[in-house]
């Protein structure tokens, strides 16, 4: 038996070495999805897939990982640990549930250490009709370049006019206005883009591969950044469905210490979002019910996490910023997405478990 502190790793190369050691031990096959482009260390990048169960159950469960990049330290961990739990394979297996474990949805923000995908883009908020006219974020427009400054770190003025902003509008409004997400600024913050992905297209085909048999699929999309420390919030991923929302609550928030929030009614900790990922599900799978949440683990207070960002984005278009500074950066980076302590990652593999075994009672009721 793996202990929950094994299964997680510091590099992106270590984490896909780790997946896939699982898989082999528990004889499943992987199907790997090359990314065009070379990760930190030269290593190769892949969208990893392994389908735990028979390729046409009529229940299907999806764990997938690094949505947002180096949010997949916390997640490839679930998935590894799962993938070594006897217990729950075998009472996914009993309730005849197959699981579809999708490793790296963004393996090139997980090994770069960024949130976003080679393009700078947002996965999540990458699932748009490009050919419509895209959302517009009037907040992020008037913050855009307070945001991302000329030097880092900001100076007391761009401190003051920050502050100013938030003092005027609220944090609520502040925090929607730089992650609501934005198609205007293609080396900001939260940027959505302007066409599909890597990422967005590859996990369509992942789910027209694997999604099209069964009747009823659920999905746990596992993410961090947002709320208390080592709480994984289950935040309600599905269209605006009363139906979708009943049962998520039944599946998920049953005994009242979980509630399941939502970006609809402004429960979440979460601002309200579009393009989100898991749109795909109804256009890929339409023959699927469909329910899905996604993980939500905190790790440090919301500033620091959005100065972490701010930080990185910075770097980002200054390359010839000092390799002290652009270390220190990506540090910054990785402490607000993961915490690398044996006690937050035990929370987190504990309450995931909880989770996959109430979607498998979930699917099979
Ligand atoms: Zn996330």
């Amino acid at each position: 038996m793996m202990k929950p502190i094994e299964a997680f790793s510091s590099s992106y190369a270590q984490a896909r070495a780790k997946f896939l050691a699982a898989a082999a031990e528990a004889k499943l096959a992987v199907r790997s999805h090359l990314h065009p482009l070379p990760g930190r260390d030269g290593e190769e990048l892949a969208m990893d897939v392994v389908l735990d169960g028979a390729a046409d159950a009529q229940r299907m469960l999806i764990v997938s990982s690094a949505c947002h990049g180096v949010e997949g330290y916390c997640g490839s961990g679930v998935q590894v640990y799962a993938l070594h739990d006897a217990a729950w394979r075998e009472q996914a297996r009993a309730k005849g549930v197959a699981v579809l474990y999708v490793h790296a949805l963004n393996p090139y923000g997980f090994s770069h250490v960024r949130r976003t995908t080679n393009e700078n883009a947002d996965l999540n908020r990458n699932f748009h009709d490009f050919s419509k006219p895209l959302p517009v974020n009037e907040g992020y427009r008037s913050i855009h370049s307070l945001l991302l400054p000329e030097q880092w770190p900001p100076n007391a003025e761009n401190d003051a006019a920050i502050a100013a902003y938030v003092g005027k509008h609220g944090v609520r409004a502040f925090q929607s206005a730089v992650s609501g997400g934005q198609h205007e600024f293609a080396d900001g913050l939260f940027f959505g883009g302007t066409a599909p992905t890597w990422s967005n297209q590859t996990i369509r085909q992942v789910l027209r591969e694997h999604g099209r048999s069964a009747s009823r699929i659920a999905w746990i999309d596992l993410h961090t950044g947002l709320g208390p420390s080592g709480v994984g919030e289950r935040i309600f991923a599905c269209k605006d469905d009363a139906a979708a929302l009943a049962r998520a609550r039944q599946w998920w928030g049953g005994n009242g210490a979980t509630p399941i929030t939502s970006i609809y009614d402004g429960s979440s900790t979460s601002a309200f979002l579009t393009g989100l990922m898991w749109m795909a599900f109804y256009e890929e799978c339409p023959q699927a019910e469909y329910t899905g949440i996604a993980m939500e683990y905190g790790t440090l207070p919301f500033p620091e996490v959005t100065q972490a960002l701010r930080a990185e984005h910075w770097l980002n278009k200054h390359p010839e910023a000092p390799p002290a500074q652009a270390k220190q950066i990506k540090q910054q980076m990785m402490d607000a997405f993961y915490t690398d302590t044996d006690a937050w990652k035990t929370q987190i593999v504990a309450q995931a478990r909880e989770a996959l075994f109430q979607a498998v009672e979930g699917l099979s009721s």
